[in-house]
């Protein structure tokens, strides 16, 4: 999945959760934690030299079960009254990147149960040699041609993007009449 897709995802569950749960003045933190953490664990892609090799550890579960953990932990002799807020927000953003990235994969799965078991995971066939390709090139052509030939996973990508700007832009208008009635 793209970077901007996993933005887009991160903040439709940030936007969908906050709303259901009782976050009073740490709403908005919450938000900014899942979408800040459904794009981090593509900042291996950074140090990779292809597309089909960018899962590094900030790829797998357990690597964020751990770290949610010890923000929980060492937040509550820090920073008491938001630490659940913050480790939860950690842990979902983090883990809905995985289960996007396994929904969507094309040449890379995830390895939902490293490190017993180095599988790795996708829900539609996936082509690890159209993947030999700097990630800079995965927006232009061959690449591009083939990230749309699933046209349902395609499809269900840019529909992640439509939502979260439909609801970005009726978060805006509403601001804008709030100020509007003052
Ligand atoms: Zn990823």
């Amino acid at each position: 999945m793209f970077i901007i897709s996993h933005a887009a995802s991160g903040y439709i569950a940030g936007k969908i959760i906050s709303h259901h749960k009782k976050l009073d003045k740490y709403q908005q933190l919450f938000i900014v934690l899942v979408v800040t953490f459904s794009v981090f664990p593509d900042v291996d892609g950074v140090f990779s030299a292809t597309v089909a090799g960018h899962h590094s550890i900030l790829h797998t579960p357990v690597f964020w079960i751990t770290v949610s953990c010890l923000i929980y932990v060492i937040g509550r002799k820090f920073y008491p009254s938001k630490n659940h807020i913050i480790a939860w927000g950690v842990f979902l953003g983090a883990n809905l990147h995985l289960i996007t990235d396994w929904i969507t994969a094309r040449t890379v799965g995830i390895q939902w149960f490293y490190p017993f078991i180095t599988k790795n995971y996708y829900l539609y066939s996936i082509y690890p040699e159209k993947g030999q390709i700097p990630i800079y090139e995965m927006v232009t052509n061959p690449y591009w041609s083939f990230y749309m030939e699933n046209k349902l996973l395609f499809g269900f990508e840019f529909g992640l993007n439509l939502i979260a700007v439909f609801i970005l832009l009726r978060k805006i208008n509403l601001s804008f009449k709030n100020e509007s009635e003052k």
